[in-house]
C-alpha cells in the first residue's frame, strides 16, 4: 500500500493529506466521524459508548485509511476502534500493570533499572491504541505533563549520576511541538552522565507525516538518539511509513521496533516475519516482541506465552538474527522485563547434548567442563 489518500478520503488534496496538522485536526474521535467514513458495527457502537470515559478514541485519517473495507476483524481496525472485549473485566487485570507510579522517583520519571529511566512527557498520541499498557493515563488530560513537572524531571535526572540512558516516552513525545521536543532533548543531552537518549513513538505508524524535514533537523543534532517505534502488522508497512523511517535513519537515528503480540492482529509467525523483513529493508531492527500486559480491558488481545515462543522459533529458522526480536514479558508489579527463549535442548547424556535447530534437525554438541 502507498498510504496516500484513498477510499473515503480520495477527495482530499495530497498537500493536505501530507500536512500532519491537518491529519491531527481531522482525527476521527466521535462515533459520527466513523459512521460517515469507515462505518461502525453494532458491537463497535456499543463499545464506543461504554469506553468513552475510560479511554478516548482517536484515529488519524491516515491510519483509518489502512482499515480493510468490509472486514470487521481488520487488524488495523481492531487496534484503533473500541471493542466488546474491553468491557469484560478479569480479576487478574491491573490498572497499572508495571507498577510505574510506585516506581516514580520524580514527576514523570520511572526508575526501575540501575542505569536507565523512563521519562513521561505527554499524555497525547495521534491514535490511541486499544491495547495500550498505559491506558490509565494516556489520553487523559488530567495526566498531562505540565512544563514545570518536565523541568522538575530533568532536574532530577541531572542530579542522579547513575542515570546513563533516558527513554523519552508518554503518550507519544512527537505529539509535542518541535520546539518543546528540541528543548527537552537539548536539556537532557547537556547532562554529562546521560550517554544515551531514546524516544518511544508510534508516529511512523499512525502519523508518518509528522516526520518532517524540520523535525529530523532537530533530531539530527541529538547524539546518540535511538528511536523505538511500534509496527504490528503488514498493512501498516506502507510506502509512506517507509519514507518516515528512512528520513529518521538518514538523520542518524538508530531505529528499533517494539511489536506487541496481539490475538487476531499478528499472532501468527508469517505475519511477524513479513513485518520484520520490511523493517530491516528500511533500517529498523526488530528489538522487542512484547507479550501483551495484564492491563485492564486488554485481555481479549492476549495470547498464551507459548505463541510468542513459537513466533521467535519460526523466525530463527527463516530470517537473520537481526530480524529476530527478544520475546519479552514485562512482569507485573514492577518486576521489569524478562526474555523468554524457545528450548532447543532435546536431551542430554553426560557431556553430549542433543539440540534441535530452527527447522527441526537434530545435532549433538559436546560440552566441556
Ligand atoms: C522498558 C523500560 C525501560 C527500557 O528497557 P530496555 O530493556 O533498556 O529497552 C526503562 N525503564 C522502564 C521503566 C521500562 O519499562
Ligand atoms: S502510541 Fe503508545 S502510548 Fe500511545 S496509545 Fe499507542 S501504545 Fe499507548
Amino acid at each position: 500500500m502507498t498510504g496516500g489518500p484513498h477510499g473515503p478520503w480520495s477527495e482530499v488534496a495530497p498537500a493536505q493529506w501530507e500536512d500532519w496538522r491537518w491529519q491531527q485536526s481531522r482525527r476521527l474521535r466521535r462515533p459520527a466521524h466513523f459512521e460517515d467514513s469507515v462505518g461502525l458495527s453494532e458491537e463497535e457502537r456499543a463499545a464506543f459508548a461504554a469506553t468513552t470515559d475510560a479511554f478516548r478514541t482517536s484515529v488519524t485519517p491516515y491510519y483509518a485509511s489502512l482499515f480493510e473495507a468490509g472486514n470487521p476483524h481488520c487488524p488495523i481496525r481492531m487496534q484503533a476502534l473500541p471493542q466488546a472485549g474491553e468491557l469484560v473485566t478479569h480479576p487478574f487485570e491491573l490498572r497499572d500493570p508495571l507498577d510505574e507510579e510506585a516506581h516514580m522517583v520524580a514527576p514523570g520519571v520511572t526508575w526501575r533499572y540501575p542505569d536507565r529511566v523512563l521519562f513521561y512527557v505527554t499524555h497525547n498520541c495521534p491514535v490511541y491504541c486499544r491495547h495500550c499498557t498505559r491506558k490509565r493515563k494516556v489520553s487523559d488530560p488530567g495526566s498531562a505533563a505540565a512544563m514545570d513537572s518536565i523541568t522538575a524531571g530533568i532536574a532530577y535526572i541531572a542530579g542522579e549520576t547513575a542515570i546513563r540512558d533516558v527513554l523519552v516516552s508518554g503518550g507519544d513525545p512527537l505529539s509535542l511541538s518541535d520546539e518543546r521536543l528540541a528543548w527537552i532533548l537539548g536539556e537532557l543531552q547537556n547532562i554529562d552522565h546521560v550517554e544515551v537518549l531514546r524516544i518511544g513513538t508510534r508516529n511512523p505508524v499512525t502519523l508518518p507525516q509528522r516526520i518532517t524535514p524540520e523535525l529530523v533537523d532537530v533530531l539530527r543534532s541529538v547524539r546518540p538518539l535511538y528511536v523505538h517505534t511500534h509496527f504490528n502488522h503488514p498493512r501498516e508497512c506502507t510506502d509512506r511509513a517507509a519514507l518516515a523511517l528512512n528520513m529518521l535513519a538518514d538523520a542518524g537515528c538508530v531505529l528499533g521496533n517494539q511489536m506487541v503480540l496481539l490475538r487476531g492482529v499478528n499472532d501468527d509467525p508469517e505475519t511477524v516475519l513479513t513485518v520484520n523483513r520490511w523493517l530491516l529493508r528500511h533500517r529498523c531492527r526488530p528489538y522487542y516482541l512484547f507479550q501483551a500486559d495484564m492491563a485492564e480491558g486488554i485481555t481479549h488481545f492476549r495470547t498464551p506465552l507459548s505463541r510468542g515462543l513459537e513466533v521467535v522459533d519460526y523466525l530463527r529458522g527463516r530470517i537473520s538474527g537481526m530480524g529476530v526480536p527478544h520475546f519479552v514479558v514485562d512482569l507485573p508489579g514492577g518486576g521489569g522485563k524478562i526474555t523468554l527463549t524457545p528450548d532447543y535442548e532435546v536431551s542430554r547424556e553426560g557431556s553430549e547434548i542433543t539440540f534441535r535447530n530452527g527447522t527441526g534437525g537434530r545435532f549433538v554438541f559436546h560440552d566441556v567442563d
